[in-house]
C-alpha cells in the first residue's frame, strides 16, 4: 500500500478517538456541576426546613401568649358580671364572654395545626440531618472519580496527540494539507472506502478504470463526486457466495 494513504487512514481514525476524547473531557465540568447542585439543593431544602420549623414554633408561642391574654380578659369580664346593674349589661357582657372564648378555640385550632406542621417538618429535619454528611461524602467520591476519568482521558487524548503528530510529520506536506482541509470541509471523513465499486461516502459508482487504480491501494486517488481520498479494502473471504453455497447444499 502506498504509505501516505496507509497514514491518513491511521491519522482520521487517531483524529476520530482523539474527538472522542475531547468530548468526553469537555463534558465533565458539567457533570460535576450537575453533582454539586444535587447537594446544593439538598443542603437548601434542609435549612428551609429548619427555618420553617423556627418560625412554626415562634408562631406557636405567640398563639399561646394570646390564649394567656384572652382568657384573662374572659376571666376579668366574669368578675364584672357580678358588677353589672341591668339585664341589658348582662347581656352584652356575657356576649362579649362568648366572643373572646371564639377566639381562644381559634387560636388552640392554629397551635393544633402547628403542631402537626411541626411533627413532619421534624421526621424530614431528622432524616436529611442523617443522611447529610453521606449524600456530602458521596457527591465528593464521585466528583473525585470523574476528576481520575478526566485526568486519564487527558493522558489518552496525549498519546493519540503524539502518535498523530508523529504520522502528520511522515507523510507528504500536500497530502497533509489535502487531508486537512478534507477533514475540515468534510466533517471529519477525509477518506473514504470503496465497496462493490462505489464510494461509501458519497455513494457515487466510479468509472472501472479509477477503481482499479484505488484497487491497487498504489497511489493516492480522490473521489470524482466528493473528493475524498479512498482507499479499498480485500472483502472479508467468508463473504455471502460462501453462504449461498452452504445453504445450496444441504
Ligand atoms: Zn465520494
Amino acid at each position: 500500500m502506498h504509505p501516505g494513504l496507509k497514514t491518513v487512514i491511521e491519522l482520521q481514525q487517531l483524529d476520530a478517538q482523539i474527538a472522542e476524547f475531547s468530548a468526553q473531557i469537555e463534558l465533565l465540568p458539567q457533570e460535576v456541576q450537575s453533582l454539586e447542585t444535587q447537594l446544593h439543593e439538598f443542603i437548601h431544602a434542609h435549612e428551609e426546613r429548619k427555618q420553617r420549623l423556627a418560625k412554626n414554633q415562634k408562631e406557636r408561642k405567640e398563639s399561646e401568649a394570646e390564649i394567656q391574654t384572652i382568657r384573662a380578659r374572659i376571666t376579668k369580664h366574669k368578675d364584672q358580671l357580678y358588677e353589672v346593674k341591668t339585664n341589658e349589661q348582662y347581656k352584652a357582657m356575657l356576649k362579649e364572654i362568648e366572643g373572646e372564648e371564639a377566639k381562644v378555640r381559634a387560636f388552640e385550632d392554629r397551635i393544633l395545626e402547628k403542631m402537626l406542621e411541626a411533627e413532619d417538618l421534624e421526621e424530614h429535619i431528622r432524616d436529611a440531618a442523617a443522611r447529610l454528611d453521606s449524600e456530602k461524602a458521596r457527591v465528593a467520591a464521585e466528583v473525585q472519580k470523574l476528576q481520575a476519568l478526566r485526568q486519564e482521558d487527558v493522558e489518552k487524548r496525549n498519546e493519540l496527540q503524539v502518535r498523530r503528530d508523529a504520522d502528520a510529520a511522515s507523510i507528504e506536506p500536500q497530502l497533509l494539507s489535502l487531508y486537512e482541509r478534507l477533514r475540515r470541509g468534510k466533517r471529519g471523513l477525509a477518506v473514504a472506502e470503496v465497496r462493490d465499486g462505489m464510494c461509501t461516502a458519497c455513494n457515487v459508482m466510479l468509472r472501472p478504470q479509477l477503481f482499479n487504480e484505488i484497487r491497487a491501494n498504489e497511489s493516492v486517488v480522490t473521489c470524482e463526486q466528493c473528493g475524498r481520498i479512498l482507499h479499498f479494502t480485500e472483502p472479508p473471504t467468508d463473504a455471502p457466495e460462501a453462504a449461498g453455497d452452504q445453504l445450496a447444499s444441504s
